[in-house]
């Protein structure tokens, strides 16, 4: 799921345990995944699914999942992967971390691997917890470039010489290094300054929001037409909220989770599960934030999504930004998305012009 390996790897690592990197999830991730799925669960399921399956494969001794009770099926992927890979001949291969039990469910994983020297284990937490932070901040520094850079590609090869120094830190200090030098990289980039830039929020599912597999690229696809992206949900977002207690976050910082039920309660009252509650009140907040749009990415089948997007019209009668709906499956063919993000992009442009136009007239 997008560059989490960063952290996870390192924290293995760190544990003293070999850490095995499958492949990027494919198509042939996806058909693995699919084969010993049921037909219409959620895409985040088979491929996660096809990545375990891929790994214990390729050799790997265990896998490990991040679980979370979820109103919606997330709470059922653990039981049936574990069931799955049963049938497959890999019993007791699968163990499961219960992030929503903060550090006291991590010390519980970490026991169940094996490691137990508490001093091991806080070195684990703070090096992992800070990769996810910088992997997000080095996010953000290539999504300007990817907006601006003169050569397609330019500040994308930089990101990824900067993930490979950030993976191989393993130390605060190496890792303060990696983050700097990979940011100086990337900021290499030749850019058009005059480019006319479009601003836009991702938001929907968490998995699809960060896996540039299945949410197609979306995020690179949007640089090449000249919009910086800012994704609405992040692992270090969701790091804020579920494991690291209050007493340690910023005072005044209002973290998404806690900005939730407040911008999305003229429209959505309660958490449905999954993302649901989060999107809403994104598409408050990037209305609010003057945005240019905001892209909403939900898998198919996806329950909370389905929700949400059938909440959207009636925010439209309150809030002005240009929403565009996307919805992934296994089907989804690239052409036919890419007409919609440029017809999108279009509409943004055209938008953004009436609005200056309306303003140099006042
Ligand atoms: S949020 Fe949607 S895609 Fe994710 S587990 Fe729940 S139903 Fe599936």
């Amino acid at each position: 799921m997008g560059t989490i390996y960063v952290a996870w790897g390192t924290a293995l690592r760190k544990m003293g345990l070999e850490p095995f990197i499958p492949p990027y999830s494919s198509k042939r991730t996806l058909s693995l995944g699919a084969k010993y799925s049921p037909e219409a669960i959620c895409l985040p399921y088979k491929l996660i699914l096809g990545n375990f399956i891929e790994a214990l494969q390729g050799g790997a001794d265990m896998v490990a999942m991040i679980s979370s009770p979820g109103i919606c099926r997330l709470g059922e992927y653990g039981q049936s992967i574990k069931n799955v890979l049963k049938e497959l001949g890999y019993e007791d291969k699968y163990i499961e971390l219960q992030l929503y039990d903060g550090f006291a469910g991590m010390w519980r994983f970490m026991n169940e691997l094996g490691v137990t020297n508490p001093i091991t284990i806080i070195n684990v937490l703070i090096i992992g917890v800070n990769k996810v932070f910088t992997m997000d901040k080095l996010e953000k520094v290539l999504s300007f470039y990817r907006a601006r850079e003169i050569t397609p590609g330019t500040a994308e090869k930089a990101f990824n010489k900067g993930t490979k120094w950030v993976y191989e830190a393993d130390t605060l200090r190496e890792l303060r290094k990696a983050e700097k030098r990979a940011v100086e990289e990337i900021r290499k980039t030749p850019i058009d300054k005059n480019r006319d830039i479009l601003y836009v929020d991702i938001t929907g599912e968490i998995y699809l929001v960060l896996d540039y597999f299945s949410n197609q690229n979306v995020l690179r696809e949007l640089g090449k037409m000249g919009v910086q992206t800012r994704r609405s949900l992040t692992v270090s977002g969701f790091l804020r909220d579920a494991i690291i207690p209050k007493w340690m976050k910023k005072k005044n910082l209002e973290t998404h989770l806690e900005r939730a039920p407040k911008l999305a309660r003229p429209w959505l009252k309660r958490d449905i599960g999954g993302d649901a509650l989060e999107v809403i009140s994104d598409v408050h907040f990037a209305n609010r934030q003057k945005k240019d749009g905001i892209i909403h990415i939900s898998p198919f089948t996806c329950m909370p999504e389905i929700m949400s997007q059938n909440i959207f019209p009636k925010m439209r009668e309150n809030v002005d930004i240009p929403i565009l709906p996307l919805i992934m499956d296994e089907q989804t063919g690239k052409a036919g998305y890419l007409t919609r993000l440029e017809a999108f992009v279009d509409l943004m442009r055209r938008k953004k012009r009436k609005r200056e136009m309306e303003l140099k007239n006042k």
